[in-house]
């Protein structure tokens, strides 16, 4: 079975999210945007699909990095094709990111879990049928009833727990633009208020600003840990290494990491060597994919460490139920004026259904647990 075409088609749908300025999403007005679905065809006629964002499909990218890669091979070697991508990212002047690394890798997966009749998480191995879910908040805001005072988080997350099912939740803090921000104090607060909100058993998470001091990130995790908080994500540049050490050896919060940091597996398991991080992370947009999502996930465990998945999602969340070594997917980003349950216009359900008791099911469909309506995209086709 060979790999006979690798297309595009980009389409319009509402979206109810708008980004400030240092590119957090935060609830807006109703209006127009662009996706892209990327399609990955054998000459047997099986089609992978994903949907991502417009730039991860540029045609001029595709015909240098992708389709002189694939077309032609056969379509089950998933990790050979990975790397015959990868490889080109050395000498590809940045052009090929990991996220369209990743887009690749996910249609791939698709395909190979249609062409077999299963869903890629039993395929990658199909550790559990259904995982807990963490309710992961948007950024703070300054939207009156929003996220904007610890109160508002406070509400909101007794809202996740005691009415929509939710057994652990995580707080985004406030960051720039957003005003008052950044403010370590602040950010304890919010989480403060939080765990008064849902008392002392419910999982609670912090994911801040993501460039604090050294000083300032001390401060808040050792008083996160006053406040039994599973983790804290992400608080530093992640390029310095050698203050995630530091941080490590200096509080006994649990610090997940690396989460931005390019290299994929190998900056992960270079983390775990050097003690700078309690718990490992890995998201397949971030890393290129599912195919070194799966290798970091293995990595860890040979550690006796968790590896938690970044991101929502049917590619983040067919890891989550392959591995033995997960606590939570991360579904959202939810907040108080948005419904998170409802199904884009390009979708006839989510990927990440959850039940009442706050899990989320592995499909049992072949591929990744998608299900596009594919006469909605073609139909609001626009040029690329
Ligand atoms: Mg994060």
């Amino acid at each position: 079975m060979k790999i006979e075409s690798v297309t595009s088609k980009i389409f319009r749908h509402t979206t109810n999210t708008v980004r400030d300025s240092d590119g957090h999403g935060h609830p807006g007005p109703e209006s127009t945007t662009t996706s892209a679905l990327l399609t990955i065809t054998t000459d047997t006629g099986d089609t992978g699909h994903v949907v991502t964002r417009t730039s991860d499909v540029a045609e001029a990218l595709l015909d240098r990095f992708v389709r002189p890669n694939l077309i032609g091979e056969d379509a089950m070697l998933t990790d050979r094709l990975w790397y015959k991508v990868y490889k080109w990212q050395r000498l590809g002047g940045g052009l090929l990111t990991d996220k369209m690394l990743a887009t690749v890798d996910l249609a791939l997966w698709d395909l190979k879990g249609k062409v077999t009749g299963q869903p890629v998480w039993k395929l990658l191995g199909g550790h559990r049928p259904k995982i807990l879910a963490y309710g992961s908040t948007m950024c703070g805001d300054d939207l009156e009833n929003g996220l904007a005072t610890p109160e508002d988080y406070a509400r909101f997350a007794d809202w996740m727990v005691n009415t929509r099912g939710y057994k652990a939740v995580k707080l985004h803090g406030w960051m720039p633009p957003v005003p008052g921000a950044p403010d370590v104090r602040k950010d304890y607060q919010a989480c403060a208020a939080v765990r008064e909100a849902v008392g002392p058993d419910v999982p609670l998470m912090l994911d801040p600003h993501h460039f604090y001091s050294r000083t300032d990130t001390l401060w808040l995790a050792n008083k996160l840990a006053e406040l039994d908080f599973r983790w804290m994500e992400e608080p530093m540049e992640e390029a310095s290494m050698s203050s995630y050490k530091w941080l490590t050896a200096n509080t006994s919060l649990n610090i997940l990491g690396p989460e931005t940091m390019t290299g994929k597996h190998w900056t992960r398991a270079e983390w775990v060597k050097h003690d700078a991080c309690d718990l490992v992370r890995a998201g397949v947009s971030d890393l290129g994919g599912i195919t070194p999502a799966m290798r970091t996930a293995h990595m860890a465990e040979c550690f006796h460490m968790s590896c938690e998945m970044h991101g929502t999602g049917a590619g983040n969340l067919s890891v989550a139920l392959a591995i033995p070594n997960t606590s939570f997917y991360e579904r959202g980003l939810l907040h108080p004026f948005i419904d998170y349950d409802k199904p884009k216009d390009f979708q006839n359900r989510i990927d990440d259904e959850m039940d009442a008791d706050g899990y989320v099911h592995g499909r049992e469909e072949p591929g990744l647990g998608q299900d596009l309506d594919m006469a909605y995209i073609d139909g609001n086709l626009v040029d690329a």
